[in-house]
């Protein structure tokens, strides 16, 4: 679960990193830096249907002038044509006059050549930084017999070219570019496609001007291809900066953008795709728990990644963004890589080195003792072995220990909380001395280390307590006793109160029944619609001669720990049977309630002393209710139905005690063999201002008594809610508003009250 979150977290940084990248520069730079990689990965060279002719610096010197005389362009046109170019297109300015007879030259080339030329026109801005633009066309002469392709190309922020428009807008008229007149590609006004750098400049075609205009060169070369003249030489100035290529004269740039549309028309693919997957790559490294795994992880994702990303750029055309899939895994590797050392770090401060068993640090870590008790071992000869055993085999006698030890461990853990001390938390559903026994057998036996059999003198402390840092400590000190004392085992209690609780009860209770001083009261059970009271709950008093009123609640949970529950029960149920007798042979016909624990069900010892005690009395077992709560009949209610039934068979009434507060339903309780059922005074005290608690009671009310059950209400304090419970059809009330439980002699003085019998009707009946 919480890996799960950790992971959910790193990738939650991973996708908000991405989302940064996508809006911040960083992302960017980072594209920019893995251009040159993508397109070097796939150098190739280029088709050679585009030749370049071009105006190189021989030519510069063969023709002498700059600008050249137009006949000049007349006569290669000649050549071109004559050679069989598919398609001759003009990166040369051609937007002003100039000698009259040369243009007309020109112009007549032009209209030989049938069509066959394209022209450039470019747009550019008429002052610097100004937005007016000024068009350019080649002049009318040479326009009517040429077809006109727009010269464009824009650097992107950092100066370098990476993409081309497919059209561009000239004289309010969208023309194709150049390379996508010569690839015979359409597309929107200024829509671009990046060029494919991944061609080398260096394998386009190229034939000087010069050779060409002297008729010096291979026509082979020129047949079918489309020639593009323009300038390569330096002093022309038309160079421009590309990603990866380096430096290009502008005509090898439109060269490149022609080879490019002519393989298909590459597209520029958004982030998302990409973050995407990266974020599926991410997994795995996200989930690594160790480092080099997590790099692994990243380096076949990124592998991954790019692979895919190449695989769209050169088979479908698609430019995907890279340095941002990249990016975002590598914030997920340095998460991951950071979380994987923090929990490292943390692991280590929570182990013992020697033996990779938890240390201390992790025993106070632990939110509380599972079973509410530690125990702490004591090596005795810790200084002894370390003298004669190595490092190594040193602890490997010490986890021997510790595997034995952990059968009495509650969760199997064993911390080494000092060289010489092992702790853990106490599996106390053993009783103790069966536990401390069980220890002493398992640390008495050697142990085998290096095939050599070694004996380990050990002590125990053990302590209960709420808290773990008080647990342990109270049980080092407790071993640091027992060591003292040569004992095996000594008992640290943890707080005064826990310490006089348990006292109290270990030695004291049963003194106390001996001497009178556990007594019972009886709280009456008003049966509505007779208006008597027809029975009484017995529930024990204990009166302690120093420490006063010890209420139930704090020493019968104590009892059933202390195994003290049975002495305690058989003393209610005897003093029981005998008050009830006494109230029979005084004519009154009442029965009594007992509260059986939940412990007690299953104790066959006891419900057998029951039943002895039952023969031997001298009221039937049908004047007895035993009270049970749910949490008994929950727990092991194969055995408990058994022996409600074997109580019912008796004559023994059954009592469901604090319904409503646990967690059956009454359609569970449908399988227990009851007769009652006691609603819990938590609902029934507010009853009648609680809706949902009115509700609780009325729903049943109705089911109880489908079920034929009688139904008692608790804590009934008030004439109000008692009439609310008997306008309900409620059976019995008990609670302070009838009686406080009394004595015996004072629930017997006072239940003609209780009845509403007059002094003088109660004395006849007894006269
Ligand atoms: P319980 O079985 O639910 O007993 C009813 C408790 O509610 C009694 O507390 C009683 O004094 C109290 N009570 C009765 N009417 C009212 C009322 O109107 N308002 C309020 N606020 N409380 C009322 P008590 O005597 O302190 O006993 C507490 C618990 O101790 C009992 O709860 C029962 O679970 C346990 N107990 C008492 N005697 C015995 C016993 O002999 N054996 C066992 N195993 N448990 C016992
Ligand atoms: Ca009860
Ligand atoms: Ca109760």
């Amino acid at each position: 679960m919480r890996t799960r979150l950790r992971i959910w977290l790193i990738m939650l940084a991973a996708v908000l990193a991405g989302a940064l990248m996508m809006t911040g520069q960083v992302g960017g730079r980072f594209e920019r830096g893995l251009e040159p990689l993508r397109f070097a990965a796939n150098e190739h060279d280029a088709s050679g249907k585009v030749v370049v002719v071009e105006l190189d610096a021989a030519s510069m010197a063969a023709i002498g002038r700059w600008p050249w005389p137009r006949r000049h362009y007349a006569r290669a046109i000649d050549q071109l044509r004559r050679a069989g170019a598919a398609s001759i297109v003009f990166d040369v300015d051609l937007s002003a006059r100039s000698d009259p007879q040369d243009d007309a030259m020109l112009a007549r080339a032009l209209a030989r050549s049938g069509g066959l030329v394209a022209l450039p026109t470019f747009s550019q801005q008429a002052q610097t930084g100004g937005t007016r633009f000024i068009d350019s066309l080649p002049i009318a002469a040479f326009r009517a017999h040429a077809a006109l392709a727009s010269v464009s190309i824009q650097p992107d922020v950092d100066g370098l070219v990476r993409d081309m428009p497919l059209a561009t807008t000239t004289a309010a008229t969208p023309r194709p570019t150049l390379s996508a007149y010569i690839a015979s590609r359409s597309g929107t006004a200024d829509a671009t496609f990046p060029i494919d750098f991944s061609i080398r400049p260096a394998s386009v075609p190229r034939l000087s001007f010069a050779a060409l205009a002297s008729g010096r060169f291979n026509p082979a070369l020129i047949r079918d291809r489309n020639v593009l003249i323009g300038a390569t030489a330096i002093e022309m100035g038309d160079r421009y900066a590309a990603t990866y290529a380096g430096v290009l004269p502008g005509v090898v740039v439109q060269a490149l953008a022609a080879e490019t549309l002519l393989a298909g028309v590459p597209v520029r693919g958004g982030p998302v795709a990409v973050l995407m997957l990266a974020l599926i790559l991410a997994l795995p490294i996200a989930r690594a728990r160790r480092a080099s795994i997590a790099i692994a992880a990243f380096a076949g994702a990124t592998a991954l990644l790019a692979a895919a990303v190449m695989i769209a750029q050169h088979r479908f055309l698609v430019h995907y963004p890279l340095g941002i899939g990249i990016g975002m895994l590598t914030v997920v590797l340095m998460l991951s890589l950071a979380q994987i050392v923090s929990h490292r770090f943390r692991e280590e401060q929570l182990t013992d080195s020697a033996t990779a068993l938890p240390n201390e640090r992790a025993l106070l870590e632990l939110a509380a003792p599972p079973t509410g008790a530690i125990g702490v071992v004591q090596l005795i000869n810790y200084n002894g072995l370390a003298a004669v055993l190595s490092p190594v085999d040193l602890a490997q006698a010490i986890v021997r220990i510790t595997e034995r030890l952990r059968l009495a461990s509650a969760d199997g853990l064993i911390y080494r909380v000092r060289s010489d001390r092992l702790a853990f938390a106490l599996s106390t559903e053993q009783a103790e001395e069966d536990l401390v026994a069980g220890l002493r057998a398992i640390l008495l036996e050697p142990v085998e280390v290096a095939g050599r059999k070694i004996d380990v003198a050990a002590v125990i402390g053990t302590a209960i307590g709420a808290s773990v840092a008080e647990c342990f400590s109270t049980a080092a000190v407790a071993a640091d006793e027992a060591a003292a004392a040569g004992e095996f085992w000594h008992g640290g209690i943890t707080s005064r109160d826990a310490l006089e609780r348990s006292v109290s009860l270990m030695g004291e209770l049963d003194d106390a029944i001996a001497a009178g001083h556990v007594s019972v009261h009886y709280q009456p059970k008003l049966h509505l619609s007779s208006g008597r009271v027809r029975s009484a709950e017995a529930l024990v008093r204990w009166y302690h001669p120093t420490r006063g009123f010890i209420a139930p609640d704090v020493f019968i949970p104590l009892a059933e720990q202390a195994d003290r529950i049975v002495p305690l029960t058989l003393h209610v149920l005897k003093t029981v049977l005998a008050d009830v007798a006494c109230w029979q042979r005084d004519g009154h016909n009442l029965t009594a309630a007992i509260n059986i624990s939940a412990k007690l069900l299953s104790n066959p010892a006891f419900n057998a002393q029951v039943d002895r005690m039952l023969d031997a009395a001298s009221v039937p077992p049908t004047a007895l209710i035993f009270e049970v709560t749910e949490s008994a009949a929950m727990s092991d209610p194969d055995s408990a139905i058994a022996t409600l039934n074997a109580y019912r068979a008796r004559g023994i009434a059954v009592s469901m005690d604090d319904y409503g507060t646990g967690r059956s339903t009454l359609t569970y309780l449908r399988n227990l063999p009851l007769n009652e059922l006691k609603i819990d005074r938590s609902f029934v005290q507010h009853a009648r201002t609680r809706p949902q608690d009115a509700l609780l009671v009325k729903s049943t009310l109705d089911l109880a008594h489908q079920m034929q059950l009688t139904v008692v209400a608790e804590g009934v304090e008030d004439a109000a809610t008692l009439e609310f419970l008997r306008a309900l059809g409620c059976d019995y009330v008990q609670g302070y508003h009838v009686s406080r439980p009394v004595p015996a002699d004072t629930f017997l003085a006072s239940l003609a009250t209780w009845n509403g019998e007059t002094p003088a009707a109660v004395a006849g009946r007894t006269a």
